[in-house]
């Protein structure tokens, strides 16, 4: 392995070095969150990314979305993958310019090994949630609410899925500060690098929030929610 990893390879160790090189990780959403989940992984030495979004960038993302500095003519996901390839090389981006819905969530989801959350709505993150209990596939899940910011792991078949707790997230237009979404979209990478090399005890189950006025942060243990329809039967 290469000198390029060999600060964070004490860390991920070079057998989970090895298993990022060969992983393939769907980025959902690339809005602020995405933004940073995959520059992270992408500098980690992720081996594949598939990047999902069906916006163009608009004036009112770039105090937080910073892939799109000065390219706003051409769909978000395609401009996300240009802007993987030029700060990993090694990293094979797959852009998809559509909206996740239930038609295509299996096929997008096909083959990769952790998603990640990085959706700005209760809707699509259901889809979402549905494909990976369907699928079999680990979520990482995240989500700003102005101040405010959580980030939990889903694992079909062992953890609650996002539909037992999703009623606690809202949607609209969110308020947010670019600074506290990379600090979400930090802890969301984080978690991915952790459960593809098998380091770390990732959040798998218990749910962090924190609150960045005050820095507040708890973590809890999340229960499957009795009669869910996200997730009964899927043990
Ligand atoms: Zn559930």
């Amino acid at each position: 392995m290469s000198e390029r990893y060999s600060r964070q390879i004490p860390l991920v160790s070079a057998e989970g070095q090895e298993r990022l090189a060969g992983s393939k990780v769907a980025i959902i959403g690339c809005g602020g969150l995405g933004c940073n989940v995959m520059t992270q992984l992408a500098v980690a030495g992720v081996g594949e990314m598939v990047l999902v979004d069906r916006d163009t960038p608009s004036e009112s993302d770039l105090n937080r979305q910073f892939v799109y500095a000065g390219r706003r003519s051409a769909p978000k996901a395609e401009l996300a993958a240009e802007w993987v390839r030029q700060v990993s090389e090694r990293t094979e981006a797959v852009p998809m310019n559509l909206e996740l819905d239930r038609r295509n969530v299996a096929s997008i989801l096909k083959g990769c090994d952790v998603a990640v959350d990085c959706l700005d709505n209760n809707e699509s993150r259901l889809v979402l949630n549905a494909g990976v209990q369907k699928e079999g596939i680990p979520l990482v899940h995240g989500a700003v609410d102005g101040p405010l910011g959580q980030v939990t792991v889903i694992v079909p078949g062992k953890t609650a899925c996002l539909e037992c707790f999703l009623p606690e997230i809202k949607s609209g237009m969110i308020p947010a500060i670019g600074s506290v979404v990379s600090v979400i979209g930090g802890i969301e990478a984080t978690e991915t690098i952790k459960m593809i090399s098998g380091k770390g005890k990732p959040l798998v189950g218990r749910l962090l929030s924190a609150k960045a006025s005050t820095w507040d942060i708890r973590i809890v243990e999340l229960e499957k929610r009795p009669g869910c329809e996200g997730c009964s039967g899927n043990d």
